[in-house]
């Protein structure tokens, strides 16, 4: 499969009034075409910094990529100009977001905001635009999609303008759609319905997907590849069968733990104790050394490296790595 985008070594900091947060603290990945790769971790893992920092949404101040590069189709993404990012963002790249309300234009038509979308990207007639916005709107499920144009998003029930979010995203035929927490504000019955959605969409548009949430439940369904996010690092990344079956890392093992799964009966859930570290200032060693039911003295001191378990399977845990026992001997 071809590569469509490629992270490495993302740095990301956010300068406060308490000092420098490190929110993201090199971070690589790659996605393939038509791929599904969930970023998962809890709030504040520095998930959405990522997603955000490929946007180049992150405000400038107080945030700062301060290291890796982006590489989309091959183009560098961080030091590309602002004007050229803008064609990029939304028709190459789309995203969307948690709540679909900040999203919509409450004093627009649901038609009017879907081709108006597509006509400040490409030089469409307006009936061309007008077909296309039902055709999209289709696409994502909408009943009736010609008669439902000239409605106002109030006029649409929570799930329905998500849907509509999701058509605006594709209306430029992106090639990759990224999701931040798309599912979190609608109840579970919806939420079913909308990653259905993604799954069916996928397939017809073959657009790939970064999925971000603090759900590992949300993935079960429709991720092909799940990175764990813990602390500004991915500490863990593999197939969703190497995620959800051979996990290692004791933190995707806990984060396993803590979401109902159907293929486990005996359904006890067990919340992760503590919190995560302070990112003013990350710990030298491990950041999960804290919370972690196994750490060992090295944890604390040193970084553990990264160890790969298959050739899509990578943990940084020293209970993976046989260079643990050396670095404890050179103590
Ligand atoms: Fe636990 Fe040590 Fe592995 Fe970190 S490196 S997850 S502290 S065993
Ligand atoms: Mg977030």
């Amino acid at each position: 499969m071809e590569k469509l985008l490629e992270v490495r070594d993302l740095e990301v900091s956010f300068l406060t009034y308490g000092g420098e947060v490190q929110a993201v603290r090199g971070v690589s990945f790659d996605l393939h075409r038509g791929e599904t790769l969930a970023i998962v971790g809890e709030s504040g893992c520095g998930k959405s910094v990522t997603a955000n920092s490929i946007m180049r949404l992150i405000p400038q101040p107080p945030g700062r990529i301060t290291n890796g590069t982006i590489q989309f189709k091959h183009k560098e993404l961080i030091t590309l100009p602002e004007n050229q990012m803008r064609k990029i963002r939304g028709v190459d790249i789309s995203m969307i977001f948690q709540d679909p309300m900040t999203a919509l234009n409450p004093t627009l038509t649901v038609g009017n905001q879907l081709a108006e979308g597509l006509k400040q990207h490409t030089s469409v007639s307006a009936k061309e635009a007008k077909q296309k916005a039902v055709e999209l709107l289709d696409l994502v499920g909408i009943p009736n999609p010609e008669e439902r144009l000239s409605l106002y998003p109030h006029q649409f029930s929570g799930g329905m303008r998500q849907r509509i979010v999701i058509a605006m995203a594709l209306i430029c035929e992106p090639e990759l759609l990224i999701a931040d927490e798309p599912t979190t504000a609608l109840d579970v019955t919806i939420q079913a319905q909308i990653l259905e959605l993604f799954e069916r969409i996928q397939e017809q548009t073959g657009v790939a997907i970064i999925l971000i949430t603090h759900d590992l439940g949300v993935v079960a369904k429709i991720a092909d590849r799940i990175a764990v996010m813990y602390a500004g690092k991915i500490i863990e990344v593999g197939t969703k069968k190497e995620i959800f079956y051979h996990s290692q890392h004791p933190y995707t093992k806990g984060l396993l733990n803590s979401v109902p799964r159907l293929d486990r009966r005996e359904g006890k859930l067990i919340p992760i104790d503590g919190t995560p570290p302070d990112l003013f200032s990350p710990p030298a060693g491990c950041p999960f050394t804290a919370r972690c039911p196994k750490a060992m003295e090295v944890c604390d001191r040193v970084y553990p490296l990264e160890t790969n378990l298959s050739s899509t399977h990578q943990v940084e845990c020293w209970l993976q790595d046989e260079r643990a026992t050396k670095l404890l001997a050179s103590k």
